[in-house]
């Protein structure tokens, strides 16, 4: 599936070759790669690499999802199939923290955000010096008191320690942690199982991590900021709308309505 990805891309970015002007010509017309759909004229070839990206879109939840992966494993705008490789091996077994970060309560999109978290592929700004992309790295959730990288972002750095704590204080949590290597073990080992309660810690680790992701995004490309009590507030949203559309038995219903 990667090399049909690899493909998928180099049409994608409409690559100066030979054979893409033709795919485009021949294949696309006026769609682009990702709208297309397949005909029954259509070569095996074609049909195969239609149907790698439905099984990748698929796999990453949606296509936005999918196009962002891709973007993590590529290095000087071309791709890394050993990187993209590792993204889409199915890891649902082999890994600890797997439970933690998908099904359940969780949203498709917080999943697949903690799931680049977990595997450092987001592409915080320590990342982005050493591609040469930009030159300097503060963390502009904590203006600049420190520098951005995963494990600051989650959940070290001051903002988004606040943010994490007032979502503890809040689902009346005993332990506290910010370290991320720490909070990480914690959840894939001692939140497993289908307990209510375990559920809800476990989506309220992917929702801060997708909302404060967000916001880190918001505030680098739209310099818009929220405050920590805003921020907050969108998680408990979150976690009170899937909880509220969901069939739970009355003793979580109470415990939930309580908090
Ligand atoms: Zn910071």
């Amino acid at each position: 599936m990667e090399a049909a990805l690899k493909t998928i891309w180099d049409i994608h970015t409409n690559k100066e070759l030979l054979w893409i002007k033709w795919v485009h010509g021949t294949y696309l017309k006026n769609l682009n790669i990702w709208q297309v759909e397949v005909k029954t004229r259509d070569s095996w070839m074609w049909k195969q690499l239609l149907k790698a990206r439905k099984k990748a879109v698929a796999l990453c939840g949606s296509l936005e999802n999918l196009q962002s992966l891709i973007r993590s494993c590529c290095r000087n705008s071309k791709i890394k199939l050993s990187a993209l490789y590792l993204a889409l091996s199915p890891t649902e077994n082999r890994v600890p923290w797997s439970t933690t970060i998908w099904g359940g309560f969780n949203y498709p999109k917080h999943s697949f955000i903690s799931w680049l978290a977990v595997q450092d592929r987001l592409l915080t700004q320590d990342k982005l010096i050493r591609r040469g992309i930009i030159q300097t790295n503060q963390c502009i959730l904590c203006s600049g008191a420190e520098v951005e990288c995963r494990n600051h972002i989650f959940f070290d750095c001051k903002f988004s320690q606040d943010v994490w704590n007032k979502i503890m204080d809040w689902l009346c949590f005993k332990w506290r942690c910010c370290d991320w290597n720490q909070l990480l073990n914690w959840y894939s080992f001692s939140l497993l199982g289908k307990s209510f309660k375990h559920s809800v810690k476990r989506m309220a680790f992917t929702s801060s991590i997708y909302n404060i992701w967000m916001e880190r995004n918001v505030r680098i490309f739209n310099q818009k900021c929220k405050t920590v009590e805003q921020l907050v507030k969108l998680i408990k949203v979150d976690l009170m709308t899937t909880i509220i559309n969901s069939k739970i038995d009355a003793e979580s219903k109470n415990w939930v309505l309580s908090l």
